[in-house]
């Protein structure tokens, strides 16, 4: 039977990764797409993939798109009304969510209620929403399969096993293109270096979070909503060469892992295909040419995307919205070359300590919460 999808963040390296698995399954078939302001890429996906709805985030990208698709039949919508649109379509399977930032949330919500299956690759919302989002999920028993590769390396590892004999999560980190490399090493850090992820690529900002470790601390919060485990049960181990993709430790001492070359197109295609496993025409591990898989502790004292993380989740409430937001508005101007690489950190530790957590927020207060960092980071950026 053919899965019909809508891809929210259709023209970033997810989604346009998705995109190349439709094209490689024909009973795929393509309802909706959204993106931000790419319209040439969302032009030339429109014309490809025919969906009946295309939305841009931009009321200038979204009039822009209309005016050069006016000879499809493909309907163009805008803002947060199209996004949430197309998320309650009827005719849909599967909601690929692949947008950066908490704008997932709402889109992700109102895809539940109506009972939607979830392929998620936007972290953040589970990082901000995920008191919201899994009961939610339960309630509705409407699934969330994880997208991102650790997620769902540690997700295939839990097939057939008892959920209640886990005793902890071995989340693996590549460990970012500075491992080794101590404070003082990483004053200087230039953009183009930090960009320069030695497995995956990625999109920017997810490649800067991966070389603060903060990626690995959003993603400890991500595993800790969608398996529901306690934080401390969630063991972070530097694997530079990223073929464990992570894997459970159960309470026979019996390890069970997912391994294969790091390739983004793997964790989205088994989201889609769950609990089928369909044929990928990528490369295979050859272990012999491998030679050795390494392991390491992480660096907390250099790294402190890790700890602030830690920090934030056990605060909880509005925190992890915080640490978040604080985040994403500081690798933004990091990729600006307003603030230097380590002054990522101290923007994030200020922004947490300047905010007083709400318990249990809606999702009104966790936008919030959002907002007040955004502006309290705009207030201090001008004096680093
Ligand atoms: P990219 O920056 O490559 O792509 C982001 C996508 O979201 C683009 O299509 C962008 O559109 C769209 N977008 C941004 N803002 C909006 C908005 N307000 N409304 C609608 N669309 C919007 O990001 P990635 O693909 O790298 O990451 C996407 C998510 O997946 C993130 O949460 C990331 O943490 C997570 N993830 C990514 C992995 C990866 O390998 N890349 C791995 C695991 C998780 P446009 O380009 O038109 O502005």
């Amino acid at each position: 039977m053919d899965k019909r999808l809508v891809i929210l963040g259709s023209t970033g390296s997810i989604g346009t990764q998705t995109l190349e698995i439709v094209d490689a399954n024909p009973d795929l078939k393509v309802i909706a797409l959204a993106a931000g302001r790419n319209v040439d890429r969302m032009e030339e996906q429109v014309r490809k993939y025919k969906p009946a709805y295309a939305v841009m985030w931009e009321e200038g990208a979204a009039a822009d798109l209309k005016s050069r698709i006016a000879d499809t039949d493909t309907k163009v919508e805008a803002g947060l009304d199209g996004l949430l649109h197309i998320s309650t379509l009827e005719e849909y399977d599967i909601l690929v969510t692949a947008i950066v930032g908490m704008i997932g949330i709402r889109p992700t919500i109102a895809a539940l209620e109506k009972k939607k299956t979830i392929a998620l690759a936007n972290k953040e919302t589970l990082v901000t929403a995920g008191h919201i989002i899994m009961p939610l999920s339960r309630q509705m028993g409407a699934p969330i399969l994880p997208v991102d590769s650790e997620h769902s390396a540690i997700f295939q590892s839990l097939q057939g096993m008892p959920k209640d004999r886990v005793e902890k999560i071995l989340l693996t980190a590549s460990g970012g293109p500075f491992r080794g490399k101590k404070r003082s090493e990483l004053v200087n850090i230039r953009v183009e270096d930090a960009l320069k992820h030695p497995n995956w690529t990625m999109g920017r900002k997810i490649t800067i979070d991966s070389a603060t470790l903060v990626n690995k601390g959003l993603e400890m919060i991500e595993a800790k909503w969608l398996f529901d485990v306690e934080l401390d049960k969630v063991q972070v181990l530097i694997h530079p060469q990223s073929i464990l993709h992570s894997a459970v430790q159960y309470v026979d001492g019996g390890i069970m892992g997912q391994m294969g070359v790091p390739d983004m197109k793997l964790p989205i295609q088994y989201a889609i295909f769950y609990p089928d496993r369909r044929v990928m025409d990528t490369p295979r591990v050859d272990f012999k040419a491998l030679g050795a898989m390494t392991f390491e502790e992480p660096d907390e004292e250099t790294f402190l995307g890790l700890p602030l993380a830690k920090r934030a989740a056990t605060i909880g409430g509005s925190m992890p919205s915080v640490f978040n937001a604080a985040n994403e508005r500081a690798v933004a101007l990091f990729l600006d070359r307003r603030i230097r690489f380590l002054e990522i950190y101290d923007l994030i530790e200020a922004s947490m300590e300047n905010h007083v957590a709400v318990e249990n927020p809606g999702v009104e207060q966790i936008l919030e919460a959002e907002k007040e960092t955004y502006e309290f980071i705009e207030g201090i950026v001008p004096c680093l």
